[in-house]
């Protein structure tokens, strides 16, 4: 069975740590290999940090120009290598091939615009701001930066960070999630063939003990975290203790809100996407639907329809629109709060628990539920449930559901279904969340916009993608200098 190494240095190297977990196939049950996991892994991060911190030295001096030209190779061989890689996070996270190859997509596009750095390093100058003296403004990376990575898109969310971090000139380090780390090792067997100096782009297995390790290394400069909120905000506390720069992209609880001038068909098929894609394991993923006026007379009977027919089953069959969570703690604990919705009063529109694939009946599935009548002020309607689970909110007014909206916790996506142009409008202005959807149920900012999250769900100011990260794996630095014409030479 495959014990997963360390990419350190540019070599391929064994974890110091003898203790392993098994990275088992939410569908099949099969154990696919197992992975370093323990409190030496924390040498191994140290190992990482002393490669990337002598790659830095000459790194961050190789003109910006050509530190892209690395980057345009890994997007060809993303590409051509695209399939394989999907049918690796299919197997190992559970979702459909189309689901994959849509992530790596997106993973594809970061790396395009980062190859913009060139440009978007350029300095800000002044000219004579005062007699002979100039002033300008320059960019410089920052040094050794990692990523910590969570479970549900082992593809794309290291590609957030890792192109801007690189072609800015930092070096990088990247701690995939546990439960997936097969397509990291997949994508470093592409990196691998990039001739990047060694130490510039390393990769380090393990779970707390590494991430740990992280936060207090002394030579590490930043951390961007993506995960849950718990740990979110441990490690935004922790690692700006320790002087660091820190995003840290946590959890959320998507409302969508549909009025009743909205779109019922085009409208059913992307919220019932946006829920029960990915099985429901999306930050972005609706989870409290909030029918507005007579909406929901005309909608709740086309959801259901929707999600009752959508196909579950393994993701590598290209027939199946939906596949397994990715372990059976996770099932239950889902089970569990379709449970507490009901002991609080919920009613079942639709139950997905206790499914039966054949031929896959060890596999953690549950297919799509939906629950009405919950309480308002209830647990179930706060709570981020991280499965195929929609609740059904009725309400009177869009005041009423901005309201809603704004009083959760977290502000990841919000959005609106409606063809009135003065209430998008509105909801657009007054919805506390960072990333807002207007007829659209999955509002993923392109790879040029900063994945922004607000409240809950982000700890930190710069966000991934784009401009930010930018700003993020980058310092400024300020230069004022007195050249007087009378200094001049004359020829
Ligand atoms: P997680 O927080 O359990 O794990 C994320 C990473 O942190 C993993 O690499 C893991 O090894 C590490 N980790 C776990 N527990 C830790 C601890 N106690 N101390 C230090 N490190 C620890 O998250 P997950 O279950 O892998 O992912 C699902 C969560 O991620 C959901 O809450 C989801 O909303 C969130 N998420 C957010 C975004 C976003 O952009 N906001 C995107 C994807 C996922």
């Amino acid at each position: 069975m495959d014990i997963l190494k360390n990419y350190i240095n540019g070599a391929w190297v064994n974890s110091r740590e003898n203790t392993t977990i098994d990275v088992i196939n939410p569908a099949t049950q099969e154990v696919m290999g197992k992975v370093p996991f323990g409190s030496k892994t924390a040498e191994d991060l140290g190992l990482a940090v002393e490669a990337a911190e002598t790659a830095f030295k000459s790194w961050s001096q190789v003109p910006v120009m050509q530190r892209v030209q690395p980057l345009y190779k890994l997007k060809y061989l993303l590409e051509e290598n695209l399939e394989d890689l999907a049918k690796t996070i299919t197997m190992e996270c559970g979702k459909t091939l189309t689901e994959s190859r849509g992530e790596l997509q997106r993973a594809i596009e970061n790396v395009e615009v980062a190859c913009g750095m060139p440009v978007m390093m350029q300095s800000e100058f002044s000219e004579n701001i005062a007699g002979g003296i100039d002033e300008f403004m320059i960019r410089q990376p920052l040094g050794v930066c990692v990523c910590i990575s969570p479970f549900n898109f082992p593809g794309m969310i290291p590609f957030w960070f890792l192109p801007y971090a690189i072609a800015a000139g930092n070096t990088f380090i990247i701690k995939p999630s546990e439960k997936v780390p097969f397509t990291m090792d997949k994508v470093f067997r592409l990196i691998e063939q990039l001739d990047l100096p060694k130490g510039v782009v390393n990769l380090v297995h393990g779970g707390k003990d590494t991430v740990d390790a992280m936060l207090d290394h002394p030579k590490i400069r930043a951390i961007s975290f993506v995960g849950s909120t718990k740990v979110a905000k441990y490690i935004y506390s922790r690692g700006t203790g320790n002087g660091k720069r820190i995003q840290a992209q946590g959890g959320a609880k998507n409302p969508i809100v549909i009025l009743p001038d909205a779109d019922i068909e085009m409208s059913t098929q992307i919220i019932t996407d946006s829920t029960f894609g990915c099985a429901g394991q999306r930050c972005l993923a609706a989870s409290n639907i909030i029918t507005v006026g007579d909406s929901k007379g005309s909608i709740k009977e086309s959801l259901y329809e929707s999600a009752k027919n959508r196909t579950t089953g393994y993701g590598l069959d290209e027939s199946i629109e939906m596949g397994p969570v990715i372990n059976s703690a996770s099932k239950e604990r889902i089970s569990e709060l379709i449970d507490q919705g009901l002991n609080e009063g919920g009613k079942l529109v639709l139950d997905g628990r206790n499914t039966r694939i054949s031929g896959f009946e060890k596999g953690n599935f549950i297919q799509p539920t939906i629950i009405e009548n919950l309480p308002l002020d209830g647990e179930i309607l706060k709570t981020e449930i991280f499965g195929p689970v929609m609740s059904l909110i009725q309400l009177d007014t869009i005041d009423e559901a901005l309201k809603f909206v704004n009083h959760g916790a977290y502000g990841n996506m919000a959005c609106i279904f409606t063809s009135s142009g003065a209430n998008a409008r509105k909801f657009r202005s007054l919805a506390n969340a960072g990333n807002i959807g207007i007829n659209i149920g999955v509002a993923a900012p392109m790879a040029q916009f900063p994945f922004s999250g607000w409240k809950e769900s982000f700890f930190g100011d710069l966000h991934g993608q784009g401009r930010h990260a930018v700003e993020f794996f980058t310092q400024t630095k300020v230069v004022i200098e007195r050249w007087p014409k009378e200094w001049s030479r004359k020829f």
